[in-house]
């Protein structure tokens, strides 16, 4: 192996939660319209060996709307939305069977989770999916990840699952994306009408000289369009998060890409975690102000995140999600954070227990106001 391969293994090996999207052509066999199960299971071993290797994977996966056609009967011609819809609708049960299976014989559990989106750019929704997705890695579970197709129409579609993945990786703080179909990279000119066409091993942004690049020769000679996989990778690095673009069509895809396998690799310059905190502490102005006590303080500084009962005053009218500035009983700020409550609960709840949530506000939301992964300290 050479030195290019062997670091660019190492970006997929060394991440602690790694997401991996699947293209269609890799898990539905294009003439029959099954899925191929025996690459599936070559998959689940790999994911079970990253697993094994202690790293938390996701999985983005398309292919509901080329199961489910065959179904319905609908093949030989271009679908208009609402039949895509409908066969997504139909093929998504069989996708999510299928990667339940498989995973099943690792004796892993699956999760199925649909997204539009809508529930990754608004906070609130944004939020509510990450800690789902989050909540399901620490009980061990592979969330099994898809475009909610049936709600979701042309403009407010993502329309690949590429960006998708990307947004997913980012949305949960991933170190690295792997983006598998039928090509092995980015190329600097089409590989299928240029043989002299070079290979890119790797690129740490994305400048408009290459954007250009895939607007016009490059457009359409992988599945998803080299452009969706360059608009993915933005999404990508700016979330501080790695991405390969590979070739996931020979058995044991993940495992070939661990190895060093030919792809190209887009290098994030931040990690997951400052992208995050520089997204807070920068991009949105404080909708209100949590003032905290001296013992709240000491615990935010220590890396811990803010209970209810450190609260001791609530100030401006924020939504959950919203940002909040987290101030000193004297008023100087301290941080910025995404507040789990809206204004008038946090206010209720301020100086409680954890505990006695459900009691005062009806339900049980979360344990903290402001959970540490939210927060910003100065
Ligand atoms: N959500 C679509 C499906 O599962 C796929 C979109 C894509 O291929 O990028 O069929």
């Amino acid at each position: 192996m050479d030195s290019v391969s062997a670091a660019s293994g190492n970006r997929l090996m060394q991440a602690k939660r790694l997401v991996v999207k699947i293209g269609s052509s890799l898990l539905v066999d294009e003439t029959s319209g099954q899925i191929r199960h025996e690459w599936l299971a070559t998959l689940a071993a790999d994911v079970a060996a990253r697993r094994d290797a202690g790293q938390e994977v996701l999985i983005v996966s398309s292919g509901a709307i080329a199961v489910g056609r065959r179904h319905l009967g609908i093949v030989g011609r271009d679908l208009r939305l609402e039949e895509k819809q409908a066969a997504a609708a139909t093929g998504q049960i069989r996708l999510a069977h299928a990667y339940q299976e498989a995973l099943l014989a690792h004796g892993i559990t699956v999760a199925q989770i649909l997204l539009t989106l809508d529930d990754t750019e608004r906070r609130r929704r944004h939020l509510n999916a990450r800690a789902t997705l989050c909540q399901l890695l620490d009980l061990g579970a592979v969330p099994i990840i898809n475009e909610n197709d049936t709600v979701a129409t042309e403009e407010i579609r993502f329309g690949d699952n590429d960006r998708l993945a990307a947004r997913v990786a980012a949305m949960v703080g991933a170190d690295a994306l792997a983006l598998l179909s039928d090509i092995d990279g980015l190329y600097d000119s089409d590989p299928r009408v240029n043989p002299d066409a070079a290979h890119i091993d790797e690129m740490d942004a994305i400048t408009p000289e290459v954007e250009a690049m895939a607007g016009s020769v490059l457009r359409g000679y992988a599945s998803g369009g080299m452009v969706t996989k360059l608009q993915a990778a933005k999404i990508a690095l700016a979330g501080g998060c790695h991405m390969a673009i590979a070739d996931g069509r020979l058995p044991h895809p993940l495992q070939a890409l661990a190895e060093g396998g030919r792809c190209t690799w887009f290098t994030a310059k931040a990690t997951p975690h400052s992208a995050r905190k520089q997204w807070i502490a920068g991009s949105l102005k404080p909708k209100g102000f949590v003032s905290v006590d001296d013992g709240a303080w000491t615990a935010l500084r220590n890396g811990r995140s803010l209970l209810p009962a450190g609260v001791a005053a609530v100030s401006g009218a924020f939504a959950r999600g919203d940002l909040v500035a987290i101030v000193s009983a004297d008023g100087r700020e301290l941080g910025r954070g995404l507040s789990a409550y809206s204004c008038a609960d946090a206010r209720r709840i301020a100086g409680h227990k954890t505990s006695e949530i459900e009691e005062i506000l009806g339900y049980r939301g979360r344990d903290e106001v402001i959970h540490r992964d939210d927060l910003v300290i100065d």
